[in-house]
C-alpha cells in the first residue's frame, strides 16, 4: 500500500505516533490535491498534523475499511484545531480552504470538519469533528 509522504507540495506532514500511514492511493492523491502552501489566500500553510490514517478507529469507520480510506488532520501549522480554529485567522482560513478544496476531488466521500460536514457533496449530520478534518474516499 502507498504511504502518505512527509512533505506534500511544500507542506511538512507530521504524524501522531500511533498513525499507520499506509493507505489507499486515493487518500494519498486526495492529500496531494488539497494540500499546498498557498491553499488559503493570504496565509502560508507550513505543516499539517495527521492524527489518524489507517488505524485506531473501529469498523465500520472508513479508516479501517479495505486499505485505509480515510485520514484525519487535527493541527495546522502546529496549532490544534480544537484550540485555534475559533481564534486564529490562519488556522480557520486554511482549515476552511482544505475542506472547500476537497469538495472538488473526484473520489470524495466524507468531508467532516469545523467548517462543515458533507458526505458525497451533501450536508450530513454526524457528531464530533469540531477538532479535526476527516476526509474519506470511495
Ligand atoms: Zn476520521
Amino acid at each position: 500500500m502507498p504511504c502518505i509522504p512527509d512533505h506534500i507540495n511544500g507542506v511538512k506532514i507530521e504524524f501522531a505516533d500511533s498513525v499507520k500511514n499506509s493507505v489507499d492511493q486515493k487518500v494519498v492523491d486526495a492529500l496531494q490535491f488539497i494540500i499546498s502552501e498557498d491553499v488559503a489566500t493570504g496565509y502560508v500553510f507550513t505543516s499539517a498534523y495527521i492524527s489518524s490514517a489507517n488505524d485506531q478507529h473501529e469498523y465500520p469507520s472508513r479508516h479501517v475499511q479495505g486499505e485505509g480510506k480515510a485520514v484525519d488532520i487535527s493541527r495546522i501549522n502546529g496549532m490544534k484545531m480544537s484550540l485555534f480554529y475559533s481564534k486564529n485567522a490562519s488556522v480557520k482560513a486554511i482549515t476552511n480552504a482544505l475542506q472547500n478544496k476537497y469538495e472538488g476531488y473526484e473520489h470524495k466521500r466524507e468531508n467532516f470538519g469545523p467548517s462543515f460536514k458533507k458526505k458525497l457533496g451533501l450536508p450530513h449530520t454526524v457528531s464530533g469533528h469540531a477538532d479535526h478534518i476527516h476526509i474519506s474516499v470511495n
